[in-house]
């Protein structure tokens, strides 16, 4: 077991990286641990165009990699390995990662959210070639392409929507007859000439090989299978927050999962724990404002804790 540390950061994405960077300038030494899988949803994106300062665009792991570094260069310590287990019952807050014990008097979360995927081998080989879970960050590569979007939910409906700004043709795939959107989002992707519809389908191929050229699509009612040639596959049947750790500790909502912060702080319910990102941005998701609210939890924390040591000083007692 080590020393207990001023902050601990769970979870390597541009929140994690962004609060260890502002943690590490204010010397609070903060150790990151980051995932055996670091780097968050930007590991499956090929060109970020909409990150201030690259203005050239970047590659989403090359982005990471820099997150990475440049709060490294300031004292960051990063473990590449999963958080098991916490225990925020009491102060110092208890980490563990497999039998190994961390301790801190202050934790950010910064687990980040998954975008549910179909779960198809061909979708998983064309990812970042084709097959996107974000609208915002790659519609525009399809200026004049024909696009399919699966999913029959409120994003799938928006994202269509902006999709259509850039493509020629856009098909919206959902595998059933009654949408989960509202209403008025049906009705305006109904409205757009681009958009068409192909009810009662699902996907079970991506067709292709170093690019998207096709979907297979079966037939929910009848199983009858077809091919429908398109340039790119959004898929936008909604994301996961990675809260499972969390939810018997940390107030969250219970049917999405997404953590609860107060008001526009990054403070949870239990003092000392923030949370920042996509496990508590169900609205945004973009790596800026993911990074900005990493900015706003190291900001949270510190203030968190010169506090408290402030207050045991003057009472003459350790904070923890
Ligand atoms: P969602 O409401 O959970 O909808 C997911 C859709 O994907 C459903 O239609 C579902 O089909 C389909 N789906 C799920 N798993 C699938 C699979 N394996 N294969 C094929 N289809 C699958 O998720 P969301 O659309 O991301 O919305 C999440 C929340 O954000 C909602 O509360 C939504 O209202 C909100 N939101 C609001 C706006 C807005 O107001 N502007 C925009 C975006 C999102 P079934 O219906 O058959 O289950």
């Amino acid at each position: 077991m080590e020393d207990v540390r001023n902050v601990i950061v769970i979870g390597g994405g541009p929140a994690g990286y962004t609060a260890a960077l502002y943690a590490a300038r204010a010397n609070l030494e903060p150790l990151v641990i980051e995932g055996f899988n670091w780097g968050g949803q930007l590991m499956i994106t090929s060109d970020v165009e909409n990150y201030p300062g690259y203005a050239d665009g970047v590659l989403g792991p090359a982005m990471m990699q820099d997150f990475r570094r440049q709060a490294e260069r300031f004292g960051t310590t990063f473990l590449t390995d999963d958080v098991t287990r916490v225990d925020f019952s009491e102060r110092p807050f208890r980490v563990w990662v497999g039998e190994d014990e961390h301790r801190a008097d202050a934790v950010i979360v910064a687990t980040g959210a998954t975008a549910r995927q179909l779960g198809l081998e061909s979708e998983r080989s064309l990812q970042g070639r084709g097959v996107s879970y974000c609208a915002t960050c790659d519609a525009a590569f399809f200026r004049d392409k024909t696009v399919v979007v699966v999913g029959g939910g409120d994003s799938a409906m928006e994202e269509a929507g902006f999709i259509a700004r850039f493509a020629s043709k856009v098909v919206v795939v959902h595998r059933r007859e009654e949408f989960r959107a509202s209403p008025i989002m049906v009705d305006r992707a109904r409205a757009n000439e681009k958009i068409e519809f192909r009810l009662d389908k699902s996907v079970v191929e991506v067709l292709g090989e170093g690019s998207v050229m096709g979907v297979r699509l079966r037939d929910t009612v009848t199983g009858e299978e077809s091919i429908l040639p398109t340039d790119g596959l959004f898929v936008a049947i909604g994301h996961d927050p990675n809260t499972g750790l969390f939810v018997d500790q940390l107030d969250h909502d219970p049917e999405t999962g997404y953590l609860i912060t107060r008001g526009k702080s990054t403070e949870t319910n239990v003092p000392g724990v923030f949370a920042a990102g996509d496990v508590q941005d169900h609205v945004y998701r973009q790596a800026v404002t993911a990074a900005g609210s990493g900015c706003a939890a190291a900001l949270d924390a510190e203030r968190w804790l010169s506090e408290q040591r402030h207050a045991s000083v003057t009472a003459g007692v350790a904070i923890s």
